[in-house]
């Protein structure tokens, strides 16, 4: 009985009718207009027929034996899978037709035989598309709950995330907390450890220059009446008291550092340099060193401590010397928020494993024997570097010299740089 032809099927209606002429006149002309159409003669057979393959509308007569329309319509209205299939009531114009027992067990419409085709097309037509519409609102519906379900379920997440965000602020805000305080603790101690180093090493240099003192004076009156071993012994005493005496001006110059810093001002770089030579002037003529400055520009900086970071670097450079006479070339690039000074050197040069060992306190990589040096004048130059929001670094290689380069952020954009072109300080 279904429509045998291959376009979409407008609908699939289920007959109910216990005539069979109407039966067929409605059959032929509902699937003559694209509808899928079943016909049954009897209401139990009809209720089956839904049940195997519910339609999207029923056409049901009212005027039928056993089991009449309303009753079959009260089945409907009773099994879940049936329950919102629309029903069209059918009735013969002598019927009397009980419109509100039809609406009652499902009707959704009725119509009068004989039939008006047009009317049954427009009645089937016009609940077809109010059944589509009502689908098409459930699956929204659906879709709808689905949303609010899943955005419950994500504001739920985000309360979460929130309290674990205002549970990890609170605690970064205790951490922070505690680092401000042991930041504080940290600048005190410091504090108090460079005014003990600067009293310990004011105090120990007068008995130490005493000792000395007389140590020369002894040597002066007796050197002629000592014997080897006793002159041996007075030049010992005499070169401990210079090491001693260089290791506290060291560590006062170092302790020092730390009160001063802030008040820095455009400082030359040529002018800091020249003056650090001037004070390597007896080790710049002893080595017949050369020094090579390019390009140096003004900075804005502390002058003396920018003359002892170029005095300590420059010294270094003659000190660890090579075969060939020192030659130390001193550059400096500007670069957006700082300035780039390299001090360049032809000395022994430095295995990249002690990179990070020269800059400590007291760390050497030579006797004393080998070099005098107190192994703090990096680490001066390093706080010094630090102090100026700069940083500090070596490349260098054993027998290929090294190169120290340091940067001094530019901190006023005011102030032009000035270009000392090619100084050389012999
Ligand atoms: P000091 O020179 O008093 O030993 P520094 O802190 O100035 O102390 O230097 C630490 C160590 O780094 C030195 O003992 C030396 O071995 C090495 N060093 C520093 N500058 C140079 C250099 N220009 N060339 C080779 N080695 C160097």
């Amino acid at each position: 009985m279904n429509r045998e032809n291959n376009s979409v099927s407008r609908g699939n209606i289920l007959i109910i009718d216990d005539e069979p002429n109407n039966l067929r006149v409605l059959l032929n002309c509902l699937t003559d207009n694209g509808y899928d159409v079943r016909g049954v003669l009897t209401g139990e057979m009809g209720l089956k027929a839904a049940l195997s393959e519910p339609p999207d509308l029923v056409l049901l007569d009212i005027m039928m034996p056993q089991m009449d329309g309303y009753q079959v319509g009260n089945h409907f209205k009773n099994i879940a899978e049936l329950r919102d299939i629309p029903i069209i009531f059918v009735s013969a114009k002598y019927d009397t037709l009980d419109k509100v027992k039809a609406f009652r067990v499902g009707g959704v419409d009725y119509i009068m035989k004989p039939f008006q085709i047009e009317e049954v097309l427009a009645r089937i037509e016009n609940h077809l598309r109010l059944r589509r519409l009502q689908d098409e609102l459930e699956e929204q519906n659906l879709l709808l709950q689905a949303e609010i379900s899943q955005r419950q379920a994500a504001e739920l997440a985000l309360q979460e995330q929130n309290a674990q965000l205002q549970l990890e602020i609170r605690e970064r805000e205790r951490a922070e907390a505690e680092l401000a305080k042991l930041n504080e603790d940290l600048a005190r101690s410091n504090s108090e450890l460079a005014q003990f180093v600067s009293i310990a090493s004011h105090d120990l240099r007068s008995p130490l220059t005493t000792v000395k003192g007389y140590g020369q004076l002894f040597k002066m009156r007796h050197a002629q009446s000592l014997e080897a071993e006793g002159q041996r012994y007075i030049n010992r005493i005499l070169d401990g008291c210079d090491r001693m005496l260089n290791l506290i001006d060291d560590l006062l110059q170092y302790s020092r550092l730390g009160k001063a810093g802030e008040q820095f001002s455009p400082v030359r770089s040529a002018e800091a340099i020249e003056e650090a030579c001037q004070n390597l002037s007896l080790e710049i003529t002893t080595n017949q060193a050369q020094i090579i400055c390019r390009d140096l520009p003004v900075v804005m900086a502390d002058f003396s401590q920018l003359r002892q970071l170029f005095q300590n670097l420059i010294g270094n450079a003659i000190k660890y010397r090579g075969e060939a006479n020192p030659l130390v070339e001193v550059t400096a690039i500007n670069e957006t928020d700082h300035c780039l000074f390299a001090v360049k050197d032809n000395g022994i040069g430095i295995a990249p494993e002690s990179f990070p060992k020269i800059f400590q306190m007291f760390k050497r990589l030579h006797g004393p024997s080998e070099y005098p040096g107190t192994g703090i004048g990096l680490a001066i130059c390093q706080k010094i570097v630090q102090l100026h929001g700069g940083r500090i670094w070596v490349e260098s290689a054993p027998g290929q010299g090294s190169i120290f380069y340091f940067s001094i952020p530019v901190l006023s954009a005011d102030i032009p740089p000035l270009l000392v072109k090619n100084l050389v300080t012999q």
